[in-house]
C-alpha cells in the first residue's frame, strides 16, 4: 500500500506523525503550567454504604481546564504526567486541595466525611510523601482517619522494601489505604499480607457484567470472600445499573460508588447533591 503511495504517501505519514509529535509536546507543555494558570480542579464522586444507601465519603477525582481543548478528564492526562516529574506537583495539589475542601465539608454538617484521593506510583517512590501527607493533614485540620489513598493494584504488583516500608509508615500516621482496580491482576493478592490495607475497590470492568456471566461472577464472590477472611471493607466502583448493586448488596460489598448514584461533580453542583441526599448539610 505505501509503495502505491509512494513518495506522497511517505510524505504523508511523515507529516501526521510530525503533527502529532507536536501536538503532544504542546499538550505536555499547557499541562506543565495547568497548577500555575489555576486549570486544575477537583471533581467528587460520592460513596455510600450498602444497607441505607447513605453518605460515607467522596473521591476527589482531578480534572483539567485545558484554554485550548477544555475539560480534560484524569483518564486522558494522568497517564502524560506519570511520566514526567509533573505528577507529583498534581498529586500534592490534589492532596492539599482534597483535605481543605473535605474539612470545609465536615464542617458544614457531614462530621465524619472521608475523602480518597488517588496515589501514583511515583508519589509512592518519593521519599517526601510522609512528610507531604503530615503537613496536608496538620494544615487543613482533617482527622487522619478522614483520609483515603487509593494505590493502585499494579503499584503493589513487585513492592521494594522501601515501598512497603513506605505504606507502614502511612498506617502509622492514620490514614486508610485502599487497593484501587482490584481484580485486573491478581498481582496483588500475595501482598496483602505484608501491607495494612483497609479496603479492597473491585475494579469497574470486572463488574460490568456480572449479573450475566457466570465466570465474572465467580471471580468476584472469590475475590469477596478473600476481602470478608482479611477483614477488608469492599468497594465497588463503576456501578451503573440496579442489577449490578442489587447483586453486590447481595454478595456483600460494603461501599458503593458509581453513574447509578452520580457522577463526579464539581464543588457547586456536589453540595447541591449532599443537600438533596442527606439532612445535615448546610452550605
Ligand atoms: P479510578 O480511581 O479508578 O477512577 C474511576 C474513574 O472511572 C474516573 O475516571 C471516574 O470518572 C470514572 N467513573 C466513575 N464512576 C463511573 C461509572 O459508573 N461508569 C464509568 N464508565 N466510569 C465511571 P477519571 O476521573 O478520568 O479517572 C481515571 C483514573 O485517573 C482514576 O481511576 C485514577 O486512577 C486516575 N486519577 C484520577 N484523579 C487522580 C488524581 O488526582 N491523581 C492521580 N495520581 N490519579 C488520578
Amino acid at each position: 500500500k505505501a509503495k502505491e503511495l509512494g513518495r506522497n504517501g511517505f510524505q504523508f505519514y511523515s507529516n501526521t506523525l510530525n503533527n502529532y509529535l507536536e501536538e503532544k509536546s504542546a499538550f505536555e507543555s499547557r499541562l506543565k503550567n495547568a497548577i500555575k494558570n489555576g486549570e486544575l480542579e477537583l471533581y467528587y464522586q460520592p460513596q455510600l454504604e450498602a444497607a441505607k444507601q447513605h453518605l460515607v465519603g467522596v473521591e476527589a477525582l482531578v480534572r483539567w481546564n485545558d484554554p485550548k481543548t477544555g475539560l480534560v478528564l484524569a483518564h486522558d492526562f494522568i497517564d502524560v504526567a506519570e511520566k514526567t516529574d509533573f505528577i507529583l506537583a498534581i498529586d500534592d495539589w490534589v492532596l492539599n486541595n482534597a483535605c481543605q475542601q473535605a474539612v470545609k465539608w465536615q464542617k458544614a454538617g457531614l462530621s465524619h466525611l472521608k475523602v480518597t484521593i488517588n496515589i501514583s506510583k511515583r508519589q509512592l517512590d518519593d521519599d517526601s510523601i510522609i512528610t507531604n501527607i503530615a503537613n496536608a493533614l496538620h494544615t487543613s485540620g482533617l482527622n487522619a482517619e478522614c483520609l483515603e489513598l487509593d494505590i493502585n493494584e499494579n503499584t503493589l504488583s513487585q513492592p521494594s522494601d522501601k515501598t512497603l516500608a513506605l505504606l507502614k509508615e502511612l498506617k502509622d500516621l492514620g490514614i486508610k489505604l485502599a487497593i484501587d482496580e482490584f481484580g485486573v491482576g491478581f498481582s496483588s493478592l500475595n501482598h496483602l499480607r505484608k501491607v495494612d490495607i483497609d479496603s479492597l475497590k473491585l475494579n469497574q470492568n470486572l463488574l460490568e457484567n456480572i449479573t450475566t456471566d457466570v465466570c465474572e461472577a465467580a471471580i468476584t464472590k472469590a475475590i469477596i470472600d478473600i476481602a470478608k477472611t482479611l477483614e477488608l471493607t469492599i468497594i465497588a466502583g463503576g456501578i451503573e445499573r440496579q442489577e449490578q448493586l442489587t447483586w453486590l448488596q447481595q454478595h456483600g460489598g460494603h461501599l458503593f460508588q458509581g453513574y447509578l448514584f452520580s457522577k463526579p461533580l464539581p464543588v457547586r453542583e456536589i453540595e447541591d447533591y449532599f443537600i438533596k441526599t442527606t439532612k445535615n448539610f448546610a452550605r
